[in-house]
């Protein structure tokens, strides 16, 4: 057979094997933040921790299951809009390339690619990593199986490691971690892609291209920088290039950068100038996704698709009129809900929205810049309640101000509001973060996981949020490693009922609540994989909603013992 001539070979996400990062993570302590937040994303089945995900292919994708032969749950079955993105700009200028979109799932096919094609480079997608492991896996699976393939590696991890490590730390990540041969610096970075690729092809040297490290001597050469500007509505993706591959559920980004500028956040200040594609843009994307055969629902991952308010109604009223036939989520900024947009987002496709609420005190929404109120985001869940469209509310707990008394009118939020599920994450300190710059105000000590301010430290935080999740038993708590609110859909699109899935995402909470409440204990009791194996198995009782639940009666928070 022909060598095919693969001038890039693109790697989408890599969820590392959970066993591994545990191993990893525990490293850093039990009692860090990071090991914290792990830690109510999996249970102890044999002596081996398990992910949601984990356990749904553990008990469900065999012949003889109780739920029946399931096809496998994988982050893998989303395609990644950065691999769509990045191909369709490369191969607009003329160069060719291959991808897998799921590096776990497809490592046969990468290693076909890899072994009998001629692959010139392999660029490793990093959007969404906080750690350099998952990386590294796979610039070591490259090199076991082409030692020839220069390897780049960019995106935000680099951009913001580059940004905020010093240059003995940044030498080590590059030599001694990743061993990458060049890395893209830059908030976008397709341009210096681009430039990197046609320099390898023609022999050219790269001292001459903006933007990457490259290695030169002993160590690795930093070119100049420039900010990039490409237009994202010069760019729009051709979905064709990946028709055959399309499955069930696709990633679609429709903005660079974001408008606001929320206190915790960082992504406006590295993802640099705001810009959106106009609504027939968006059309145009869509309607190509619409003629994928296999395709169920899109997921918009801006995290502002309802902003600009214009746009957003212009782009539902071409949703209705084009009739596409798949459904959709996205995140959404439920201040600016009202009766019409919900009717355009439900008549369109909208299955559920992702908000990012941040807290129930508004206090603490405006220490975080949130320019949203308590008032308002009750008024925006309702709405959305009414008209039928699911929600999973996000929090975060520990920010600056943050007290028992906050943490309080967060749970009494979170529980009355009428969200459908939520999630807390331990508030995460960035430097390029705006409040960094009021730490004097705020006497905000150390990043990371590492913080401490007036009103509260991260082991509080840490602690209080293991005493929300043993507390809080409705609306459900979505686990997030392997798993994410939108698994709910992938496993109703495997013939699941809303309610089958509600119980085995219960189950495994309480399996996660056993390890929270007696951390001495390892695996889960009996009792537990009993109940997930009849969990989909609807109103047997399993995975029901306590007793409490089912007689009405909703939980006084005012009276709720945490362990403060
Ligand atoms: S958290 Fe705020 S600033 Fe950050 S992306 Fe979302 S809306 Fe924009």
């Amino acid at each position: 057979m022909m060598k095919r001539i693969i001038d890039c070979v693109f790697i989408g996400h890599n969820q590392i094997d959970l066993a591994k990062y545990e191993k990893i993570v525990r490293g850093m302590g039990t009692d860090s933040g990071f090991y914290r937040d792990l830690n109510l994303n999996f249970i102890w089945y044999d002596n081996k921790p398990y992910s949601a995900a984990d356990i749904f292919n553990l008990f469900f994708t065999s012949a003889d299951a109780p739920g029946g032969n399931q096809k496998p749950l994988s982050v893998g079955e989303t395609f990644s809009s950065a691999v769509a993105y990045l191909a369709t700009y490369l191969c607009r200028r003329g160069f060719t390339f291959d991808f897998v979109n799921s590096f776990q799932d497809e490592k046969g096919q990468l290693r076909r690619i890899l072994e009998e094609d001629d692959v010139l480079s392999a660029a490793i997608v990093t959007t969404y990593y906080v750690s350099a492991f998952p990386i590294m896996e796979i610039v070591d699976f490259i090199r076991k199986h082409n030692k020839e393939v220069k390897i780049i590696v960019g995106g935000p991890f680099i951009f913001n490691y580059v940004r905020h490590q010093d240059a003995a730390s940044l030498e080590h990540l590059f030599e001694n971690e990743i061993n990458a041969d060049i890395y893209i610096n830059s908030a976008q970075g397709e341009t210096a892609l681009v430039e990197t690729i046609k320099a390898l092809k023609e022999g050219l040297p790269l001292d001459n291209i903006k933007n990457i490290y490259f290695r030169k001597g002993g160590g690795y050469q930093a070119n100049p920088t420039t900010i990039e500007e490409n237009i994202l509505s010069e760019n729009l993706v051709n979905w064709n290039l990946f028709a055959d591959r399309i499955g069930d559920s696709v990633n679609v980004r429709t903005t660079i950068s974001c408008p606001f500028s929320c206190a915790f956040c960082g992504y406006p200040e590295y993802a640099g100038k705001y810009q959106f594609l106009k609504a027939e843009e968006i059309m145009e994307e869509l309607n190509q996704l619409n003629r994928m055969p296999a395709l169920k629902r899109v997921n918009f991952i801006d995290d502002t698709f309802n902003i600009p308010g214009k746009r957003y109604k212009e782009v539902l009223r071409m949703m209705i009129d084009s009739k596409l036939k798949f459904k959709w989520i996205s995140n959404f900024r439920s201040q600016y809900a009202d009766k019409e947009i919900v009717r355009l987002m439900k008549e369109s496709g909208c299955e559920v929205v992702f908000l990012g609420i941040e807290s129930g005190s508004d206090k603490i929404l405006k220490n975080m810049n949130k320019g949203a109120s308590v008032a308002e985001y009750l008024r925006g869940i309702s709405l959305l309640k009414e008209g039928g469209i699911k929600t999973m509310g996000s929090f975060i707990l520990g920010f600056p101000g943050e007290t028992r008394e906050t943490v309080q009118e967060s749970v009494r939020f979170i529980e009355k509001s009428g969200i459908d599920f939520f999630r807390i994450h331990l508030w995460y300190c960035q430097s390029i973060a705006p409040i960094w710059k009021q730490r004097d105000k705020y006497n905000l000590k150390n990043k990371g996981f590492e913080w401490s301010h007036e009103t509260m430290d991260v082991k509080e935080a840490a602690q209080l949020i293991y005493d929300v999740f043993v507390t809080i038993e409705e609306p459900l708590w979505i686990p997030q490693y392997d798993f994410e609110f939108y698994a709910i859909w992938n496993l109703m699109d495997r013939g699941l009922s809303m309610e089958q899935v509600k119980n085995f995402i219960r189950t495994f909470n309480r399996g996660v609540r056993q390890k929270i409440k007696d951390p001495s204990r390892k695996d889960v009791d009996i009792e537990v994989i009993k109940q997930f194996k009849s969990s989909l198995r609807t109103g047997n009782g399993a995975g029901e909603p306590s007793d409490a639940k089912k007689q009405g009666t909703t939980m006084d928070m005012d009276s709720v013992k945490f362990n403060f």
